[in-house]
């Protein structure tokens, strides 16, 4: 299934929920996260609904390729420069709360809310 219409970052992705959007190209967007663990926290979303790592395949590859090098991008672009975080967090025992695979990047000066 390419979308899930009951999807919270399905909805994000068609434009249904507002999101505080930091980038989108034909594969991927990005955005703050609304409860950030760090002064900057962005999530990376394919548009594709993987529900998690456990939905990925080899023709996933350049995709999560893809989302790793942008991060970087991101990153720098939002004016992090002293390092950050990236957390993929993988079904139930992973602690995955939205069922839509993502990637969190989180940087800024510490102390950071959480880690
Ligand atoms: P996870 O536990 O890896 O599934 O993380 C889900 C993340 O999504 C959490 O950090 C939430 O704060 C974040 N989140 C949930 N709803 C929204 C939303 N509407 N906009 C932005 N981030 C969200
Ligand atoms: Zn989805």
């Amino acid at each position: 299934m390419s979308t899930d219409p009951h999807c919270l970052f399905c909805k994000i992705v068609a434009g249904q929920i507002p999101a505080q959007r930091v980038h989108e190209d034909d594969r991927v967007i990005a955005f703050h996260d609304i409860h950030p663990s760090a002064p900057v926290h962005i999530l990376l979303v394919p548009k594709l609904h993987l529900v998690s790592m456990m939905d990925v395949q080899p023709e996933h590859q350049a995709l999560l390729g893809h989302m790793m090098v942008l991060s970087a991008r991101l990153m720098r672009d939002l004016g992090v420069t002293g390092g950050y975080r990236h957390v993929l967090n993988t079904g139930k025992d992973g602690g995955q709360e939205v069922q839509h695979l993502h990637l969190h990047v989180m940087g800024g000066p510490r102390p950071w809310a959480k880690g």
